[in-house]
C-alpha cells in the first residue's frame, strides 16, 4: 500500500459521477494505492516467447501470462538479484529481447491486431516513448510501413532509441502536431493507433503524484486536443481502415465524449467495433457503446480506455496540403549497390535486404518498401528506415543499426557472446575471444541469440564498434 499516493477529493467526487454501478469506490481507491506489478513484453523480432519462458525458468524468474497479449508477462525476480542488477541492465533488456511495458498498455495494439493482418501502411500518431510502436512493429514482423509520430522533441529521441534497441527497420519517424495528418496524408493509412496525450488519471499506481495538478478544467482542455487528433485520424484513414483510440485516463470527458465527437462529426462514416470479446474477461470492462474502460481494480493494472472504429465512408478534407522542397534521398546507383550486396554476401552470407537502399551524401539508408511513393513525399520525415552504413573510398562501412536490426540475416561471421563478454561489449570494451580466430573484417555480435551490433575480428579479440552514446557504464548482465 502506498499511503503517499495523492488522490484529491475533487477527483474522487468526479469519479463517483461515472463509476459503473457494479464497481465499488473503495476498491478503486485501494487499487490506486497499491503498487503496480511489473510487466514485460517479449520482442518477437529478437526472441520467441518459448525461448523467453525457458530463460525465465533457468533463472528462477516467476512469470504469469498477461491474458490479452500473447507476448506479455508479469515478471518477478528474486529480490537479491533485482537489487544487485536492475532489469534494464540484464542481457534480455540490453539485447532488445524484452520491453518493460505496463500490462494494460499492451491492449491498444491488441485491439488493432486483426486489422494489421491486411495492413500495409500504419500510423502511430502519438508514439513516444514507443511501447506501442515497438509492439506494432513486432506484430507487423517488421514488414509494411509504420509512421511513428511524436510532437515533443525530447520524447522523439527516446522513441528513436527504443526503435533501435528493438531492431525496427520498417518505421518512418515524424515530428508534428498529429492534427496535421488529415490535411497532409488524407486516406493513406490502413490502420491508425491514436494513443492520445491525456490527463493520465490511470497512472497513479506508477506515479504517486500523477494527480497533483488534476482539475476538471484540464480534462476539458486536453479533450480539445484529443478531438483535433481524432478528427485528423479520421481523414488520414482509408475507407475500410481501422482506428484504435486509447488513453491512460478514466474520465469520460477524454474518452467516451471524444469518441462521441468522432461519431457525430462524421455521422454514418465511422462504425464502432465492439471490444467485449477482445480477451476472456473483457466484458467486465466493456461499456454499453462497446469500448473498454479498464478500471485499475478489474485486472490489477493501470487504468486505460480503448475504443475501436472502422471507417465506412469518406469525407474529403477542405484543403489537402503537401510539403515543399525536394526529397533529399536517391536510390543507391546500381553499380554501387551491386558491390555492396556482393560484400554482404561474402562477409555475412546475406543475399537480400528487406527494403530499398538509398543514399544521402555519404549516408546509406535502408528504406522500408512503401506501397505508394507519395507516402514518402507528402511530409518531411525525421528519419525513414535505418542508417546501415557510410560510404568510404573502399566501399561501405556498416553502422551499428545494420548489426542490431539486420544481423539476424547473417549466416557467417557472427559471434554469440557469453554473459561476461556481453558486459564488456555494452561497457564499450573490446571482447576477448576464448581462442584466437582467423576470421577477418566485420562481425555481427549476438547475445542470447539476438543480434545486438557490430565488431571487427582481430585475432584474439573483437574490436568494439559501439557508438559512444550507446556505451553504458558499470554493472551489466552479471551480478553475483
Ligand atoms: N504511445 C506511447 C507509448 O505507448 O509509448 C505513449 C504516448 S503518450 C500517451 C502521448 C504522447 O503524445 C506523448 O509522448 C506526447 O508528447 C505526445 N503528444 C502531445 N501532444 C501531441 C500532439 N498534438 N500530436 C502528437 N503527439 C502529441
Amino acid at each position: 500500500m502506498n499511503i503517499n499516493t495523492y488522490i484529491p477529493d475533487a477527483f474522487i467526487e468526479d469519479v463517483k459521477s461515472y463509476l459503473p454501478e457494479h464497481l465499488e469506490l473503495e476498491d478503486f481507491i485501494n487499487a490506486c494505492q497499491t503498487p503496480l506489478k511489473r510487466a514485460v513484453r517479449v520482442n518477437t523480432l529478437k526472441m520467441s516467447t518459448a525461448e523467453f519462458e525457458q530463460v525465465c525458468s533457468e533463472r528462477n524468474w516467476q512469470i504469469t501470462q498477461v491474458p490479452w497479449c500473447e507476448e506479455g508477462y508479469w515478471l518477478e525476480r528474486p529480490e537479491q538479484e533485482e537489487e544487485a542488477l536492475p532489469l534494464g541492465r540484464t542481457d534480455l533488456h540490453l539485447s532488445g529481447c524484452i520491453y518493460v511495458q505496463e500490462a494494460s498498455s499492451m491492449l491498444p495494439p491488441t485491439a488493432l491486431k486483426d486489422a494489421l493482418d491486411n495492413a500495409h501502411t500504419v500510423l502511430d500518431m502519438a508514439a513516444a516513448p514507443g511501447s506501442k510502436t515497438s509492439q506494432l512493429v513486432a506484430m507487423l514482423n517488421n514488414e509494411g510501413f509504420l509512421v511513428a509520430n511524436e510532437y515533443s522533441s525530447s520524447r522523439l529521441k527516446a522513441l528513436s532509441a527504443t526503435l533501435k534497441r528493438v531492431g525496427a527497420h520498417n518505421v518512418g519517424l515524424t515530428h508534428f502536431d498529429g492534427a496535421v495528418f488529415g490535411d497532409y496524408m488524407p486516406e493513406m493509412f490502413d490502420a491508425i493507433l491514436l494513443d492520445a496525450p491525456c490527463s493520465g488519471e490511470g497512472t497513479v499506481r506508477k506515479d504517486a503524484d500523477a494527480l497533483k495538478n488534476w482539475s476538471l478544467q484540464s480534462n476539458i482542455d486536453i479533450a480539445e486536443v484529443q478531438k483535433s487528433l481524432i478528427k485528423s485520424a479520421f481523414h488520414a484513414l482509408k475507407v475500410g481502415g481501422t482506428l484504435v483510440y486509447s488513453t491512460c485516463t478514466l474520465t469520460p470527458v477524454e474518452n467516451q465524449a471524444v469518441c462521441q465527437y468522432l461519431l457525430d462529426e462524421f455521422d454514418g462514416l465511422m462504425a464502432v467495433e465492439p471490444l467485449n470479446d477482445l480477451f476472456i474477461g473483457a466484458e467486465k470492462a466493456a461499456t454499453q457503446e462497446g469500448y473498454l474502460h479498464i478500471w485499475p481494480q478489474l485486472f490489477d493494472s493501470e487504468g486505460f480506455f480503448i475504443a475501436k472504429f472502422k471507417k465506412t465512408g469518406a469525407k474529403a478534407v477542405s484543403e489537402p496540403k503537401r510539403k515543399k522542397g525536394a526529397f533529399p534521398f536517391t536510390p543507391m546507383p546500381a553499380k554501387q549497390l551491386q558491390e555492396f550486396m556482393q560484400y554482404l554476401k561474402k562477409q555475412f552470407g546475406i543475399t537480400a535486404l528487406p527494403g530499398t537502399v538509398h543514399s544521402r551524401d555519404k549516408e546509406v539508408w535502408l528504406f522500408p518498401d512503401v506501397e505508394n511513393e507519395r507516402l514518402l513525399e507528402t511530409v518531411k520525415y525525421s528519419r525513414i528506415g535505418i542508417l546501415i552504413g557510410t560510404t568510404h573510398k573502399n566501399g561501405v562501412r556498416l553502422e551499428h543499426e545494420f548489426g542490431s536490426c539486420l544481423g539476424k540475416l547473417a549466416s557467417k561471421n557472427t559471434l554469440e557472446l557469453t554473459a561476461e563478454q556481453g558486459a564488456d561489449y555494452f561497457n564499450g570494451k573490446d571482447v576477448r575471444l576464448s581462442e584466437p580466430s582467423s576470421a577477418q573484417g566485420e562481425a555481427i555480435i549476438r547475445l542470447n541469440g539476438a543480434s545486438v551490433g557490430l565488431g571487427k575480428w582481430q585475432k584474439n579479440k573483437i574490436k568494439n564498434s559501439l557508438a559512444r552514446d550507446l556505451v553504458l557504464d558499470g554493472r551489466l548482465i552479471t551480478w553475483e
